[in-house]
């Protein structure tokens, strides 16, 4: 299988890096959205495609995602060898049985009052949802008509803006997050990119907090959006499933390159 010229071309001179880190996000990248985030999975031809890859020689898999490090493990279920980052670049796993992440008492008093304040917003805005992560919380609008989301939307950026002033806000599709850590993406870029030591990275997200990921990205990296909307990414497909024909060529192009060595 190839694929459309430039990403092909892009592909190809990827995989001949000596460290490769294909980092991923998960929700709508490499696992189609759905309304019960407890109910999403990686598309199967993904998931093949991300134990193939990190079986390989010099290269490492990630997935970075806005999940706390717990959830991720229960949806995703990949395999020790496989990195995790969670909760925007808040919260690691390095290593298999790493310990989770440690707040001070003022940290964990402030996410115990934005989630009072988002419960209350919830309550007051039917199909809202609130998501407790471990440094923060978040909003999800996904199931509330397009008015009450809306609606929901403002008073928790006021209310939030208002009595926990401080905080690091995360707008995404659907959702309103809110976290006592100001870590993105890109620094979990960042962070990953220099544990490995990878000398090119590959990295592929739906969301707005995807740019902080793709902003970090350099010459030889090579940047995927997944869907609409604007982006700083090089290169876009429509749908989780072209991210997994996207991940399947990568396997062929680096399982050649790793071989021949
Ligand atoms: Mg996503």
């Amino acid at each position: 299988m190839t694929l459309e010229g430039p990403l092909e071309a892009a592909l190809s001179r990827l995989a001949e890096t000596d460290v490769l880190l294909v980092a991923l996000d998960f929700d709508g990248n490499i696992s189609p959205h759905v309304d019960d985030p407890s109910g999403a999975r990686p598309l199967p031809e993904a998931a093949r495609a991300i134990e193939q890859l990190a079986a390989l020689e010099g290269t490492s898999v990630a997935l970075v995602s806005g999940r706390a490090i717990a959830s991720l493990v229960e949806v995703s279920g990949v395999g020790d060898d496989v990195l995790l980052s969670g909760s925007h670049g808040g919260e690691y796993r390095m290593e298999p049985g790493a310990p989770p992440l440690a707040l001070s008492a003022e940290e964990l008093d402030v996410v115990d009052r934005l989630g009072a304040v988002l419960h209350d917003v919830a309550r007051q805005h039917p199909g809202t949802e609130v998501e407790s992560k471990p440094a923060g919380h978040a909003l999800h609008l996904r199931n509330a008509d397009a008015d009450t989301a809306l609606d929901a939307q403002h008073v928790v950026r006021r209310r939030v803006l208002a009595e926990l002033p401080g905080i690091t806000a995360r707008p995404g599709k659907d959702v309103e997050e809110f976290s006592v850590l100001a870590a993105t993406k890109g620094d979990a870029i960042v962070r990953l990119r220099d544990h490995v030591k990878a000398s090119a990275v590959f990295y592929s997200g739906d969301d707005l907090t995807d740019e902080d990921a793709f902003r970090v990205l350099g010459d030889g990296d090579v940047g995927v959006k997944v869907g609409a909307g604007d982006t700083l990414a090089p290169f876009r497909v429509p749908s989780p499933t072209e991210v997994a024909d996207v991940l399947v060529r990568l396997v062929e192009l680096r399982s050649a390159v790793v071989r021949s060595r």
